[in-house]
């Protein structure tokens, strides 16, 4: 691909106080919700399941990779990156975030994300939606260590608990 048309940059997202003076900086949940399952129902039927995961996955690492940049760069003390992320991650209304195990030297992390954006509130689905945050937290983990991250979703709103939970695992050698 010689030129890209959509190559994500922060200014794509505009001024939003100059472009909104009345409405705000702030919309629905609802407005966000349905803008992701459209999407994932479409892609779904172009392109299938699996692909469309991964294609989520991608975006959220993308995304986590850029709010990295933007807002947590320059940390070099865990704790204190943590304890960043879970300002920006709450006053923006994406979740409120907390670690359950951190294991720096193994690369081995448990944390969850109550109140998340994506989920909290769902129907019971049987199976975990959290792809896009699993992503996202795979872009900070691996922007922070500069190691390579798997991220799981193990226990989400959608299926029954009151928490996303997720599992970091730095991939071995890298
Ligand atoms: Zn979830």
């Amino acid at each position: 691909m010689a030129e890209r048309k959509y190559k994500f940059s922060w200014d794509l997202l505009g001024d939003i106080a100059k472009g909104r003076p009345n409405l705000g900086p702030n919309s629905s949940i609802e407005v966000y919700r349905l803008m992701q399952f459209t999407f994932r129902d479409v892609m779904e039927q172009h392109i299938g399941t699996e692909k469309t995961d991964q294609i989520f996955y991608e975006a959220g690492k993308l995304a986590g990779t850029e709010f990295y940049k933007m807002f947590s760069t320059n940390i070099n003390d865990f704790n204190e990156f943590v304890k960043g992320l879970q300002k920006t991650l709450s006053d923006m209304g994406i979740g409120i975030l907390r670690f359950e195990k951190a294991d720096m030297e193994k690369g081995a992390f448990v944390l969850t994300v109550s109140e998340d954006l994506d989920c909290s509130g769902l129907p019971e689905l049987g199976y975990e939606i959290c792809t896009y945050d699993e992503g996202f937290i795979s872009g900070l983990f691996e922007s922070f260590t500069g190691r390579s991250f798997k991220v799981k979703e193990v226990d989400c709103w959608c299926t029954g608990d009151r928490t996303c939970r997720f599992t970091a695992s730095a991939y071995p050698g890298r």
